[in-house]
């Protein structure tokens, strides 16, 4: 914890915690986790694509283990989202003491996850298991500033980012495991300091639109109105009640825009997002489905014209089972309760759990606050995470 306050000083903004890629107090951060790195014996770099990487040698370097998380902020963040799961990589080396096991375990800070800074977050993660594009290359940030040239005049070469990819060291890969804050109220509420996440639930975006006839409000009678905003009102109400009905699904109208937007004049369009996700995409899609019906059908009976639009379509990604099973009994061997859930949040472990098998154990929240000054993590759960983890580390060598 005293680490993660550590890393917190340095921050774009006086006063505030601001850390975007590669910028200048990234450069910092990544210098006082590099020594203390080296302090455990672990060789460092920062690779093409600003991930900062460290190995430990474990007794056989043909297999490895990698432990990671962001070392990227929000804007005016707390001190533990990201960085407290590359931070829990090293005490966990820490914890090893003299022991070594069978294979290598590399903690890596991924240089980017919340897409502050170019608009496109998971850069560190996607350079990591290869998918990231020369196309996204190009992206700039809101000074005009590429992605490559930002990688250049950090001092690193854009070209080498390919060498970034973990098939690169040789290895094979055992797994993923990342720690994290749950930035929920989940765990808190349930009195529990630890979540073994089953998968991070998928998340359709759409934008939706009623359209009816602005008119007078005084001279035209309720029965010759096309209110799009009664009509929209009536909807969002409809998708609170519809996602109450189907467990463990959250459905969000966060945004509304009505025009033309005056006291005295009956809305002709009302704007609204639609955010749906849930862990299986069956039901997340069939949900869509009954939510987007729902509105055509309340136009229709309204006289309305309504539209909808698909922004986003990311499928659920499901944890390794087996991988999740050796941590969830890592969680139970080292004495607490081991609780499944769902992230509905995105995470690095969603971009690398394709490529290998991927576990995640979340740590309370408290007050569920995240993304902000008071985010928090209380030291009895972060010591029980770090005996699970090192736990999982004598199963997982158990297990080869
Ligand atoms: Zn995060």
């Amino acid at each position: 914890v005293e680490r993660c306050i550590a890393l917190a000083q340095f921050s774009e903004t006086p006063g505030a915690i601001t850390r975007t890629f590669l910028s200048p107090p990234m450069r910092d951060a990544h210098r006082l986790m590099g020594q203390w790195m080296s302090e455990l014996d672990m060789e460092s770099a920062v690779d093409g694509a600003g991930n900062l990487r460290g190995v430990l040698r474990g007794r056989d370097a043909s297999k490895r283990l990698v432990i990671g998380s962001h070392l990227d902020t929000v804007p005016n963040a707390g001190a533990y989202d990201g960085i407290l799961g590359v931070v829990l990589g090293c005490a966990l080396v820490e914890a090893l003491g003299d022991w070594r096991p069978s294979f290598d375990v590399e903690v890596v800070g991924f240089s980017e996850e919340e897409g502050v800074r170019f608009g496109v977050p998971f850069i560190g993660s996607r350079a990591f298991v290869g998918s990231w594009t020369p196309e996204a290359m190009r992206t700039a940030d809101r000074q005009g500033i590429t992605v490559r040239q930002a990688i250049q005049d950090y001092g690193l070469d854009p070209d080498g980012i390919d060498a970034a990819h973990y098939s690169r060291c040789g290895a094979r890969m055992l797994g993923y495991l990342e720690f994290h804050i749950e930035q929920g109220p989940v765990l808190e509420s349930l009195n529990l300091p630890l979540g073994v996440v089953d998968a991070i639930a998928g998340q359709s975006r759409w934008r939706v639109s009623f359209e009816g006839h602005a008119n007078h409000a005084g001279t035209t009678p309720m029965s010759l109105r096309k209110d799009s905003l009664a009509g929209a009102a009536e909807w969002i109400v409809g998708v609170e009640r519809c996602a109450h009905a189907v467990p463990s699904l959250v459905a969000t109208v966060g945004r509304l825009q009505v025009s033309p937007g005056a006291g005295n004049v009956v809305p002709g369009l009302a704007e609204a997002s639609l955010d749906v996700r849930h862990a299986e995409d069956a039901v997340r899609l069939e949900t869509v489905r009954a939510l987007l019906d729902a509105g055509q059908c309340l136009a229709t009976q309204r006289g309305l014209e309504f539209r909808a639009e698909q922004l986003l379509d990311q499928p659920a990604v499901p944890c390794d089972p087996r991988f999740r099973d050796v941590l969830g009994r890592a969680v139970r061997r080292a004495g607490y309760v081991e609780h499944r859930m769902v992230s509905g949040a995105g995470h690095d472990a969603m971009i690398v759990a394709p490529h290998m098998p991927t576990a995640m154990l979340f740590l309370r929240s408290p007050g569920g606050v995240s993304h902000h000054p008071d985010e928090a993590v209380l030291v009895g759960d972060v010591a029980a995470a770090l005996e699970s983890g090192a736990t999982f580390l004598r199963e997982l060598e158990k297990e080869l």
